[in-house]
């Protein structure tokens, strides 16, 4: 019995990965995504089907927007019944965030959608672009009984592949980009390919597609450091236009205790923005109430953002308050994991 070739349909948005270097202002920039699969030539012994489709104008995806995430949600919707899995060409630097959106915009995925890159350009002898390209193609085509063994948004780089939501870019030389220090790897790459099942979302069975593409970036982040003004944070609690504000805060979700502080807090509250607790340290988890300095956010009901990584946390902002979840409701569907993203 002839068996049917796994489909993967490649999205390329750009980055580093497509880039080449213009000799004039010695400047890299975006090229024709025709060129890049001209050069990988390795692909072609890959035994599934691999068909290709670009972004209109590539970008460096320090340009990344919410509409871009709506044109990569399309190209995936339109796709959806056509290919088994999804590998999405991206720059690094902004990638966790593009990735943590996805993950939220596509509800009920049972397909692979991964997100990979590289630090070098493709055509760069050192290149670390092949490798996680070969294995993103290889990883999306993995089934199982006729179905996809990953079945949600991962991050490949550098030989491991973590679910989107959880990770982070953490260095702008190495290879190894990406850490996702709250959660373990989904699969790592060796000699073999290992996937740890019991690090996977797990489906029970496939229920229809779901894409939501309409984002809410009435949202802000706002990192605190030691001798912040009062000033400074008022001017950005009032904010015009401003629903949603995850504070980045210290070690377990600790927040200065100076008068000011919580009475502006309590004020921006009592005009309804919403403000999420998040910690600055890349590993580790929000407890609030652990420490005094935070008992005064938990008793202003302020959202504990737990584990969650500040990409994922501005990008499910921008998703819930897209959905125009009720501002009664919010705390409670933040707080809970939708996509694996938080404990
Ligand atoms: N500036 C590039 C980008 O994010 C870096 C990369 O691709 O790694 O598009």
């Amino acid at each position: 019995m002839e068996t049917k070739k796994t489909r993967i349909l490649l999205i390329y948005t750009g980055g580093t990965i497509g880039m080449v270097k213009d000799y004039d202002t010695g400047n890299l920039k975006a090229f024709n995504f025709k060129k890049l699969l001209s050069n990988i030539p390795e692909l072609h012994q890959l035994d599934c089907v691999i068909e290709t489709i670009s972004l209109d104008e590539p970008i460096d995806s320090s340009n990344m927007d919410p509409g871009h995430w709506g044109k990569i949600a399309s190209v995936i919707e339109d796709q959806y019944d056509a290919y088994d899995g999804f590998v999405v060409l991206h720059g690094s630097d902004t990638m966790s965030y593009s990735a943590s959106a996805l993950s939220f915009m596509l509800e009920n995925l049972s397909k692979p959608v991964i997100f990979t890159g590289s630090q070098l350009p493709i055509g760069d002898l050192r290149t670390d672009a092949k490798e996680n390209l070969i294995t993103s193609i290889q990883i999306a085509a993995v089934q199982e009984r006729g179905r996809p063994v990953i079945q949600e948004v991962c991050v490949y780089f550098e030989y491991k592949l973590f679910r989107a939501n959880r990770t982070t870019k953490i260095n702008a030389e190495h290879f190894e980009a990406f850490q996702s220090l709250n959660y373990p790897p989904l699969a790592e790459s060796g000699v073999h390919l290992k996937i740890y099942r019991e690090n996977l979302l797990s489906r029970s069975r496939p229920k229809k597609l779901k894409v939501h593409k309409l984002l809410d970036t009435s949202v802000g982040i706002l990192k605190l450091f030691p001798g912040i003004t009062e000033s400074f944070f008022k001017n950005i609690l009032e904010c015009e236009g401003l629903k949603a504000l995850i504070i980045e805060t210290y070690g377990a979700g600790n927040a200065p205790t100076y008068d000011w502080f919580t009475t502006n807090l309590k004020n921006a509250i009592k005009t309804g923005l919403i403000i999420v607790n998040v910690t600055q340290c890349s590993g580790g988890s929000v407890i609030m109430g652990k420490y005094e300095t935070s008992q005064q956010l938990k008793k202003l009901q302020i959202i504990n953002g737990k584990d969650i990584t500040t990409e994922a946390a501005i990008t499910k902002l921008m998703y819930l308050l897209g959905s125009n979840v009720s501002s009664g409701s919010i705390k409670t569907i933040f707080e809970t994991s939708l996509r694996g993203e938080m404990k």
